[in-house]
């Protein structure tokens, strides 16, 4: 379960997230759509605590992300513990941020040896029955510059999930993707959705979100202007806001 409440967040003078608050149940695809400089990015990044909010609060699970409560204050973790948490909270980025220098499978792999501890060979095996998953299986030994836009993508999913999180962010997992690579990355997290994955995701693809989301969450300047399931939100939705945005998007 992941609890948003009350978020802002300013860069400077510019207020990016204004109020936000957003309940995620265990299991449920929640899709976000909203205008370019909305905030979509910046409200994912403070589910890990890649951006520290402002005031307002992100708990997982009953976990507070990035503090600690001590009597009526709130402390920062600690660096380690930090990235601790961040293990917990799988995020896959528009742009693939793959290690250029390791194979698809020491891609997946690292995280696991380095932060949790786990033996090479425990999570090699691991590795290569989720590159197997994306449909990769035969790619474990290739660069990433040796690999497709859309195989880039499957593999950084491959290593988000190798982590075993509770949750899965997206920032646009599709967005710099050739139109014909799209598909094959949309299905794999088609089959995360279908088997239980709690999925935070970034998008514009609205047939995606139609099909795959529980939850459609339209932001716009900052703040939720309105939310629903797909079929609520795009047959009948009761924003000006956000009749705008879908006339001009469908
Ligand atoms: P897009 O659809 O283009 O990805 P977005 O909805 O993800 O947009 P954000 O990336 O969250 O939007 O950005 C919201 C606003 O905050 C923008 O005006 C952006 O320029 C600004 N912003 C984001 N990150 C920073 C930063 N680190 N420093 C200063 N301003 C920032
Ligand atoms: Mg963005």
């Amino acid at each position: 379960l992941v609890e948003i409440t009350e978020v802002h967040k300013s860069f400077g003078a510019l207020h990016v997230l204004r109020g936000v608050s957003l309940t995620v149940e265990p299991g449920a695809v929640t899709a976000i759509l909203g205008p370019s400089g909305s905030g979509k990015s910046t409200l994912l990044r403070t589910i890990n605590h890649l951006e520290k909010v402002d005031s307002g609060y992100v708990a997982i699970d009953g976990s507070l992300v990035g503090y600690k409560k001590r009597g009526n204050s709130l402390h920062e973790l600690r660096e380690k513990d930090i990235l601790k948490q961040r293990t917990e909270i799988g995020m896959v980025f528009q742009n693939f941020n793959l290690f250029g220098h390791l194979t698809a499978l020491e891609n997946v792999v690292e995280a696991p040896v380095v932060a949790q501890g786990k033996t090479k060979a425990q999570a090699r095996r691991r590795g290569l029955e989720l590159l197997e998953r994306v449909g990769l299986k035969d790619k474990a030994h290739a660069y990433p510059r040796q690999l497709s836009g859309g195989q880039q993508q499957r593999v950084a999913i491959a290593r988000a999930l190798a982590l075993d999180p509770k949750i899965l962010l997206f920032d646009e997992p599709t967005s710099a993707l050739d139109p014909e690579l799209v598909n094959e990355v949309l299905d794999v997290i088609r089959e995360l959705a279908t088997s239980g994955t709690t999925l935070i995701i970034v998008t514009h693809e609205m047939g995606f979100a139609r099909d795959v989301a529980d939850t459609v969450v339209f932001m716009d300047q900052g703040q939720i202007v309105e939310s629903g399931t797909p079929a609520e939100l795009f047959a009948n939705p009761h924003e000006a806001r956000t009749k705008a945005f879908f006339s001009k998007i469908i």
